[in-house]
């Protein structure tokens, strides 16, 4: 596992982030996370896109070009020597004395954290995962991936303490969200998601799906989806980048489809398969 600060290489232990760091006392900053399979960061250029969209929307311009940061995230894979690992990135406003306002001439600070290994969600997958309602109480810039995580941290936690293995969060009768990952309903073969408007975040591996969906002829309707929708579906996933697809059999204790990971999880999570083969080769 390693790090990199601003312009070089550093051990993960290493103690770097100066004092008055933005992202550190303020939370000014945004990020991002993805799979490294087979030694090949996946979907890199869409995590960097979104990684200049963030930081953009909260009028911070990249340290690096975006090739620069491709490179980069190359570089940390062939010294760290991951095959199947995650990469963090993070882009904050800069180091200043701490002040709400931005600081005039400030250089915003770059840092990435390559590991070896992936959460392992693979009982949940065979299983089927339990998630809870929370009330989404995250601001209206959801669209945007900002390091200001503790709603999402607080629904987590709830959720699984309850039992549960994911916080699906609600607006009034909206099933938006997940407290980390993009939520999926299927009804009669019919798929739907949530609109990737600004109150929620566009996940990567959603926009994925849809695409490879679209490819088998399945459309996906991308409009709001009530709580009672949900429990009435056949089959609900939860997606993100390190979960990929998950199957939700229960919300709130109550069960959903038949009570266990469906077909449409299994093709669903073959054809993620074969597009991370595809793209991914060793
Ligand atoms: N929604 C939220 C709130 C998230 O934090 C994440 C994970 N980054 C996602 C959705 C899923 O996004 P992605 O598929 O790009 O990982």
């Amino acid at each position: 596992n390693i790090a990199y600060f601003n312009d070089r290489f550093i051990p993960v232990d290493q103690a770097v982030v100066p004092i008055e760091e933005r992202g550190l006392q303020l939370g000014d900053g945004v990020y991002e996370v993805l799979c490294i399979y087979n030694g090949v960061p996946f979907t890199l250029k869409e995590h960097l896109d979104r990684l200049e969209q963030s930081a953009n929307a909260i009028e911070i311009d990249l340290p690096q070009s975006k090739e620069k940061l491709a490179e980069l995230a190359w570089e940390g894979i062939r010294k760290a020597g991951i095959e199947n690992g995650t990469l963090y990135m993070q882009v904050t406003r800069g180091t200043a004395p701490r002040n709400h306002l931005f600081p005039e001439n400030i250089t915003p600070n770059l840092y990435l954290v390559w590991k070896h290994g992936a959460p392992d969600f693979s009982k949940y997958k065979a299983e089927g995962a339990a998630v809870f309602t929370v009330a989404d109480e995250r601001w209206k810039n959801c669209y945007i991936k900002s390091i200001n995580l503790l709603p999402n941290l607080l629904a987590k936690e709830q959720a699984k303490r309850k039992g549960g293995q994911e916080a699906l969060l609600v607006q009034d009768e909206w099933a938006k969200e997940g407290s980390s990952s993009n939520l999926f309903i299927v009804k009669n073969g019919h798929f739907k998601t949530p609109q990737a408007d600004h109150s929620i975040l566009k996940g990567i591996t959603r926009q994925k799906l849809i695409t490879v969906l679209n490819e088998h002829q399945i459309k996906v309707s991308e409009q709001p989806i009530s709580l009672t929708e949900v429990l009435e579906a056949d089959e609900v996933f939860m997606t993100s980048t390190t979960m990929e697809v998950l199957p939700v059999v229960s919300v709130d204790g109550k069960q959903i489809g038949a009570g266990k990971p469906g077909d449409y999880f299994r093709q669903l999570t073959a054809w993620y398969s074969e597009l991370v083969a595809q793209e991914c080769k060793p």
